[in-house]
């Protein structure tokens, strides 16, 4: 489980997170949504421990993040800047990499390697250097990497962006596996229709707060519309309608 208590943040004086609490349980896909600029990107950093909050606590696994990165780290695995590659490397090379900063070796290494190319579809790629990858191919190489230890945790960014069609529903596929193996899931994104196919949870923030948190069905019925679409704006911005900008505020 990942929980996330009363965390604070700011930046150059500007409140950008606002006593944050929530909490993203194991064998559940968790969605983060918010507009651009509601602080999404600065919680999953928080969490991921590759920034500090001000105030506050979080914790993986029942770990602390603050006081214990290192062990965090070897039940988290983060989706985020897709651009991170070293491009000299090949798939392989990259991956086997990252496998030993996670401490694994031997036949423990053969073996992640070999699950992660399978599950991600890698064997085109593998030998490939990394520059010069598609939006796709990238995105895979990402999630190789994050799950290259079998963490117990995961956290993504917009993992969708940019993707094809195949490429997303591969992504989508493995987040659905992943969840069923128990892994906790927490992930950004703007695009409802994929929020609304692989969350157990969704969590609406907006300006730094959390202003909905629940079963995309729960959301639906608090805000009193019929699509989750509706119920982010509704919730979000504080927009009710149908669709039209000018809908009613709440
Ligand atoms: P998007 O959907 O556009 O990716 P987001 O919800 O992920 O947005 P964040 O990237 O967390 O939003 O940013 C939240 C706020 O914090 C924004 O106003 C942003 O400008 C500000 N911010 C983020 N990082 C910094 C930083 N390093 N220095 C100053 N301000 C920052």
């Amino acid at each position: 489980m990942i929980r996330v208590e009363s965390v604070e943040k700011q930046f150059v004086g500007k409140n950008v997170l606002k006593n944050l609490s929530f909490s993203v349980p194991d064998g559940r896909i968790t969605a983060l949504l918010g507009a651009n600029g509601a602080g999404k990107t600065t919680c999953l950093r928080i969490i991921a421990g590759l920034l500090k909050a001000d105030s506050g606590k979080v914790s993986v696994g029942g770990l602390d993040v603050a006081r214990y990165p290192i062990a965090v780290r070897r039940q988290l695995g983060i989706v985020g800047d897709r651009e991170g590659l070293y491009e000299r490397l090949t798939v392989k090379e990259y991956l086997t990499f990252f496998a030993g900063a996670q401490g694994i070796a031997g036949e423990a290494l053969a073996q992640a390697l070999e699950s992660v190319r399978d599950v991600l579809e890698l064997d085109s790629l593998w030998c490939r250097r990394t520059k010069g990858f598609s939006q796709g191919e990238r995105m895979k190489v990402s999630l190789a990497r994050a799950l290259i230890h079998r963490p117990g945790h995961l956290i993504l960014d917009e993992p969708t962006r940019g993707l094809d069609v195949l490429a997303a529903r591969l992504l989508r596929k493995t987040l659905l596996q992943l969840r069923s193996q128990g892994t906790a899931i927490l992930f950004s994104s703007h695009v409802m229709a994929e929020v609304a196919e692989l969350s157990d949870s969704v969590l609406v923030m907006s300006k730094g707060a959390i202003v909905g948190n629940g079963a995309p069905e729960e959301l639906m019925h608090l805000s009193g519309t019929d699509s989750l679409e509706e119920s982010f704006v509704a919730l979000a911005y504080g927009i009710k309608g149908t669709g039209h900008a000018e809908g009613a505020l709440l």
